[in-house]
């Protein structure tokens, strides 16, 4: 794959501004990682606590970096002022590249992907964060999918190494050379992967959380899940995952990979996770989820 991205990204420069719809989890990270990486980024959300929160978490990020002496109060300003937070889809029209990260909803994803291609010019690229909607759907709400792909950042943004590039029927190849080479400059590793629901790592990953939610339906408790699960060496067990994740996303998602995959992905509505989705408790986001935090 390196060698394959090499290849591309010979011919494209990646874009030194980009645009973020969305500053949640995903919108947030990406505009930080952005950032840190000298990228001028456009932030654009709906709601203005949205962005202060984006801003505040690349705040906390930058003052990480500052106690470990890694960066210098100057360059931490610096880096914040990369960021232009925005509520109008105006400020996007000069940005060549746009990443969208709102919730994952299919219907809203179109609509603001209808609107984003009336607002950049018809050079721009415009990328989907997206878990598991495919591409080729995403793309029917546009005007030209050939400027569209699918470009999948992990959570959270500045740890996770590696970015899912999808290709859709549509996508030429200059997009996603774009894509990929953003995502070098952001210091990622890309993968490029055909489109499907769940694209690479979710079509993993979703069995395995299906498989914790019927361990739990089963009657194991989760934070035995999670303790074992740590023990085998992983960073986190599923319910930490998930609360990182956002109950919220990971349903969201989890609808998508059973409608796409009835055969191989069940779903059960009363497991664990359809239950917090319906009382509220989105996880860390949200202070409560199979955790409670502070
Ligand atoms: P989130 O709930 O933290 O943030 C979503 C943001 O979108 C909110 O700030 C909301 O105000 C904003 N929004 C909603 N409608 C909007 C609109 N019309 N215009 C502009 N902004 C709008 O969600 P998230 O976890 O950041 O997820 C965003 C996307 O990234 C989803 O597609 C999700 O599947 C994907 N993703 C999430 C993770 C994760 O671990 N959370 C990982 C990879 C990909």
């Amino acid at each position: 794959v390196k060698k394959v991205a090499r290849q591309i990204t010979k011919e494209v420069r990646a874009p030194n501004q980009i645009g973020v719809l969305g500053a949640g989890i995903m919108g947030g990270g990406i505009a930080y990682q952005g950032a840190s990486k000298g990228v001028r980024v456009v932030m654009k959300d709906i709601r203005q606590d949205a962005l202060d929160l984006g801003l505040s978490e690349a705040q906390k990020l930058l003052n990480q970096q500052i106690e470990r002496g890694r960066l210098t109060a100057p360059e931490a300003l610096a880096t914040m002022t990369q960021i232009q937070p925005s509520l109008s889809y105006e400020s996007l029209a000069d940005t060549p590249l746009v990443i969208e990260a709102v919730v994952e909803k299919a219907e809203v994803k179109a609509a603001v992907l209808a609107e984003l291609e009336t607002i950049v010019s018809s050079e721009s690229v415009i990328a989907t964060n997206t878990s598991t909607i495919p591409i080729d759907q995403l793309a029917a709400a546009l005007q030209h999918p050939e400027r569209f792909c699918g470009m999948h950042f992990f959570n959270p943004v500045q740890r996770m190494p590696l970015v899912e590039v999808i290709r859709g029927t549509k996508t030429s190849a200059e997009t996603i050379a774009k894509v990929v080479s953003l995502a070098q400059k952001l210091g990622k590793t890309p993968i490029v992967v055909n489109d499907c629901p769940g694209f690479f790592v979710n079509r993993v990953l979703f069995p395995y959380f299906q498989a914790f939610t019927q361990l739990v339906s089963d009657g194991a408790d989760f934070r035995h899940i999670d303790k074992v699960m740590k023990g085998y060496g992983w960073p986190m067990g599923p319910a930490e995952l998930l609360d990182t994740v956002g109950i919220d996303t990971a349903y969201h998602a989890a609808q998508t990979m059973a409608a796409s995959f009835p055969d191989r992905m069940s779903h059960d509505k009363t497991n664990v996770l359809d239950q917090l989705f319906m009382a509220g408790l989105f996880g860390k986001k949200t202070g409560h989820g199979f955790y409670q935090y502070q």
